[in-house]
């Protein structure tokens, strides 16, 4: 019979690097089960994190792996779960391999999967040219013309909040109509619209330039589009956990699912209150900081038959 750990944290990016950090320091044993992808891969430089802004993402990583080094307790083990099985205190999860990993409870942290618009040559210059949030890759855009690629109802907030970086923005809806409200906040912005299809992109000038339908490129220094986003992980949709419309599982303040002994954190969840998950290499981290701390104090709590403060 294989060894129960205290907690199987599923998914090695920061959401569960933080989360098997917080539960080694409390001696918790840790099985960390992950694969070699990460959902910021695309990106060369990773932004908005203190101590961290503009260095690899992959730099990160390794570094809070050699943070892990000092745990004993937490053990990594480089796999692909493809099911998770059992109720609290009694999960059976299984990897790619057919290995068996048995643990008290289970912490996801898979994170996400993106799927851009079907515009030729955008997959090449994503995380690069090519982003979602301007938190992370709007400064770096400063002072040139910057494209939003879009025609919903959140292209005017985003035209809004890339003002005070780039010199010019221009709206491409890509053949689509723009909403009459749509189109008369982004005319009081003084916003560019394009209504052409989009024939492509190729790298440009000066940084993107955005072929349309019989007209001359538009040229940009970055692009910026709104990526569809599932699970990861095919074998979360399997644990019927409660999600939000948008797909994302649903936690309390404290990270725990709608399911007994389930707790995520990072990309995949969505807090109380919040419209969408806060999906950043440093809200992931603090979620399975939070989420670790509540599964611990769980396991504590059980222990002994304590009841657990409100
Ligand atoms: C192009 C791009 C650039 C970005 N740039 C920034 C930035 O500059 N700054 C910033 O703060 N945020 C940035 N983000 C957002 C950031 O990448 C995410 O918010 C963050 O990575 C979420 O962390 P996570 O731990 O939830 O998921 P991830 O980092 O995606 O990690 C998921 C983990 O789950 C594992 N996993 C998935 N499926 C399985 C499975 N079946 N079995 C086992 N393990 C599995 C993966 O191997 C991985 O270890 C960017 C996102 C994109 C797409």
């Amino acid at each position: 019979m294989t060894p129960t750990y205290d907690v199987a944290v599923i998914g090695a990016g920061s959401a569960g690097l933080q989360a098997a950090l917080t539960l080694g320091r409390m001696r918790r044993t840790v099985a960390l089960l992950g694969t070699d992808r990460y959902r910021n891969d695309p990106a060369a430089a990773m932004h908005n994190f203190l101590g961290h802004d503009g260095t690899p993402p992959a730099a990160l990583r390794t570094a809070a792996r050699n943070d892990l080094d000092r745990y004993p307790t937490v053990e990594t083990v480089e796999s692909e779960v493809v099911d998770v099985a059992g109720s609290t205190g009694a999960f059976v999860v299984r990897t790619s391999t057919g290995a068996v990993v048995r643990a008290r409870r289970v912490l996801l942290a898979t994170g996400v999967a993106d799927t851009l618009p079907e515009v030729p040559g955008l997959a090449d210059l994503w995380g690069d040219v090519v982003a979602h949030c301007p938190y992370c890759h709007g400064f770096e855009l400063a002072d040139q013309p910057v494209g939003i690629l879009g025609s919903d109802a959140s292209v005017p907030l985003r035209a809004a909040m890339l003002e005070r970086i780039a010199s010019r923005t221009v709206v491409l809806t890509d053949g689509s109509d723009l909403d009459p409200s749509v189109r008369s906040d982004l005319d009081r912005m003084g916003v560019e619209v394009r209504t052409q299809p989009v024939a492509g992109v190729v790298r440009g000038r000066l940084g993107i330039d955005v072929e349309l339908d019989g007209t001359p490129s538009v040229e940009l220094g970055g692009l910026f589009v709104g990526p569809r986003w599932e699970q990861a992980a095919p074998f979360v949709h399997r644990l019927e956990l409660d999600r939000s419309e948008q797909g994302a599982i649903l936690v309390d303040a404290f990270g725990r699912t709608s399911r007994a002994g389930i707790f995520a954190a990072g990309d995949i969840a969505q807090a109380p209150g919040l419209p969408m998950p806060l999906a950043s290499v440093l809200t992931a981290a603090a979620a399975g900081l939070v989420a670790a701390a509540a599964c611990d104090r769980e396991l504590a709590a059980s222990d002994h038959g304590l009841l657990l403060p409100a």
